[in-house]
């Protein structure tokens, strides 16, 4: 059962710390896969960390559960909530992980929008909020306080598989 770790790579100009407001309840906008039969359906999925449902036939939960159309395999998707990370300026323009996810099943595929983030800066207290980001839309805006346009762009999404971050 592999873990799946979500990394971003963009262009910061003027921010220093990029991250999510309210991470366990934002919508992950995803593309999933499934392992068994190699089927891709051509939607987007949407998971929330703080939102469960039980796993058929099992004692345990996972934030999003599908059986497959295709091979009927049951596929189960879960975010760890403790694995939120933010993207910082001083890896600009690296790949960074920003959520791990357990998944049974789901090979993670695609990543859409990003959407409720916010931001501080390097040079003023300013902070932005409701920063909204995907490969096709760049971000940007204006510090009122240095006078000096912030922005996101070249924003780039991929996945990793990545050990179990709970065992040490
Ligand atoms: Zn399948």
């Amino acid at each position: 059962m592999p873990f799946f770790a979500l990394e971003f790579k963009m262009t910061m100009s003027g921010l220093k710390t990029l991250k999510l407001e309210d991470p366990s309840n934002i919508q992950w906008e995803l593309k999933l896969k499934c392992s068994s039969c190699g089927d891709v359906p051509d939607r987007w999925r949407y998971v929330v960390a703080n939102e469960s449902e039980p796993i058929p036939g099992s004692r345990g939960e996972a934030n999003y559960i599908e059986k497959c159309k295709g091979c009927g395999h049951l596929n189960t998707l879960s975010i760890l909530e403790d694995c939120f990370k933010p993207y910082v300026e001083d890896k600009n323009e690296s790949w960074q992980p920003v959520m791990i996810m357990d998944s049974r099943g789901f090979e993670p595929v695609g990543f859409g929008q990003a959407s409720n983030w916010i931001a501080d800066t390097n040079d003023s207290s300013s902070t932005f909020n409701e920063i909204s980001f995907s490969s096709s839309e760049d971000w940007a805006d204006y510090d009122s306080q240095t006078n000096e346009p912030v922005s996101i762009e070249n924003f780039e999404s991929r996945f990793q598989v990545v050990k179990n971050p709970h065992k040490k």
